[in-house]
């Protein structure tokens, strides 16, 4: 028998609700019935308990890349909600915009396409924001540039941003990633299906991963598909993929639905034979190595492009939130330094490239920068937070100002000499993906004299870019009161940490 969400989406298909936007918006959220609610999600609209009539809506930004121009149109909607709108960049090179009114949808729709931008798509089973090498065009070292690619496999799942029926009911939500640079800088291990870059026969194309995720009740490491492709069949690889894991796909148990769940059941020679099957040809086996050799980058700070005189600059946006006055001026400074374009990292940053040499100078006094640092503390650079019990209705525990004001204080307590990467996330879901940080906290609760308080999972040992794998959870129901002195021991315990009276006597 199909789960519940089956029926609701056999019931209507989540794309029809695009017709009834225009009724919505002249009625209010309050005329909106559960189900509707629930199809918003199809055109990126998530309704939220916390704040009622104040709607999330998440973009698609294929590569993570827009323009100063969609930027700007972006901040003036942010703008107009007052204190009540913000914009945080994702863990999937993506924004999402915060205290959306559904009055003012229709209109909102009709800039974005007027823009070029769209949100169709972008949540329940549909395909998630795809991304690429955030220095896509512009790596001195890079491989294959994936900006084309990416657009084009966005373009193809949601019919150039119109909605697209045939992919917009899967078994489940499904991440693309496409690398192109030397430093897996997408984080291939953790996509349903991942292009890594890999000569075979002298040709530069992908080899394949398959079936990575996390989920509340399993997180799983993507698996080589033992497929190479030469970039040209990256998109009907994609289309293959996805018309068999919708048609072939689990759906009796919406825990055990993402791809992995029939990579399991089929065994992978099965999947890949129908993938074949699918596709019409047969895939060449995986080139005998990668290409990807370096650990990964996080863009911060000044660097030379492959285009001689420029550079780019990545900003470290903690914890990733912007406001209104960010995004305006990100576009400004993008248009007066740059050439107009914005890009984001899945570390929830902020690159701008194209700045001549002779612009450097002035770029860097821009009063942003002293928020937005090109050169943040060890453990500031390397924090990542999901949402949290701020906006978002999973959430178990409070994150991303609590992971600020942590990291502040151990960074006036504690001397260390590289980079730390701590991941926050308030619950199972994973969005803030802490199997991947060297330090990841995983929202849950606990018991404290007595009372029901705020907790975490801690894990440790993930490790990124070259030979990634997931880290592993290490101690379970940490009171968030106590985790400070916790998280202070990992530090000095495990990466060198120094206090710093000790440090400065040394
Ligand atoms: Fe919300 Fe949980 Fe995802 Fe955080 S991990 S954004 S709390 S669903």
């Amino acid at each position: 028998m199909a789960n519940k969400f089956e029926e609701f989406k056999a019931a209507k298909d989540g794309l029809k609700i695009k017709e009834e936007l225009e009724r919505f918006a002249s009625e209010g959220w309050e005329g909106i019935d559960e189900d509707n609610l629930h199809r918003l999600k199809w055109m990126g609209l998530f309704f939220r308990k916390i704040t009622p009539g104040r709607f999330m809506l998440r973009l698609r930004l294929p590569n993570g890349i827009l323009t100063s121009g969609q930027m700007r149109v972006l901040a003036e909607i942010v703008q107009s909600y007052g204190t009540d709108g913000v914009a945080d960049v994702t863990t999937r090179q993506n924004l999402q915009l915060r205290g959306i009114r559904i009055e003012d949808v229709p209109e909102i729709f009709r800039r974005f396409k007027q823009a070029g931008l769209t949100s169709v798509q972008s949540g329940m089973d549909n395909v998630r924001n795809i991304t690429g090498s955030p220095l896509a065009g512009i790596d001195a070292d890079e491989l294959i540039d994936t900006r084309g690619l990416v657009r084009k496999v966005q373009d193809m799942i949601t019919n150039n941003g119109e909605g697209n029926p045939s992919f917009s009911n899967l078994p489940r939500k499904f991440n693309i990633a496409i690398a192109g640079c030397r430093d897996n800088s997408v984080h291939a291990e953790i996509n349903d299906v991942a292009f890594v870059p890999a000569y075979k026969g002298g040709i530069l194309g992908f080899n394949i991963l398959v079936g990575g995720f996390f989920s509340a009740k399993r997180c799983a490491a993507a698996v080589p598909l033992n497929a190479w492709v030469d970039p040209r069949d990256v998109l009907p690889l994609c289309e293959a993929i996805l018309v068999v894991y919708r048609d072939h796909g689990p759906r009796l148990n919406r825990q055990k639905a993402r791809l992995m769940w029939l990579i399991d059941e089929w065994g992978l020679d099965k999947f890949r034979v129908e993938v074949e099957k699918q596709l019409g040809f047969p895939l060449a086996t995986a080139a005998a190595k990668d290409e990807i050799c370096w650990e990964k980058r996080d863009h911060i700070g000044i660097h030379p492009q492959k285009q001689t005189g420029l550079n780019f600059v990545g900003l470290h946006v903690p914890v990733g939130r912007l406001y209104a006055d960010d995004l305006f001026d990100l576009a400004r400074m993008a248009d007066v330094y740059g050439s107009g374009e914005i890009r984001l990292t899945v570390e929830q940053n902020v690159i701008i490239p194209n700045i001549p040499d002779s612009r450097l100078e002035v770029f860097l006094q821009e009063p942003l920068l002293k928020r937005f640092s090109t050169e943040p503390g060890s453990l500031m650079r390397g924090l990542v937070s999901c949402t949290g019990s701020q906006f978002c209705n999973f959430a178990l525990i409070e994150t991303k100002s609590r992971g600020l004001e942590m990291i502040r204080e151990l960074e006036q307590e504690l001397y260390l000499t590289r980079p730390i990467r701590i991941h926050w996330t308030g619950c199972p879901n994973s969005c803030g993906q802490p199997q991947v940080a060297d330090i990841g906290f995983l929202g849950t609760k606990s018991r404290k004299n007595g009372k029901v308080v705020e907790a975490v999972d801690i894990y440790m040992g993930g490790k990124v870019g070259r030979d990634a794998h997931l880290g592993e959870c290490v101690m379970q129901s940490i009171p968030c009161d106590d985790l400070k002195p916790i998280l202070q021991q990992l530090l000095i315990e495990h990466f060198g940490a120094r206090v710093r009276q000790q440090a400065a006597l040394v």
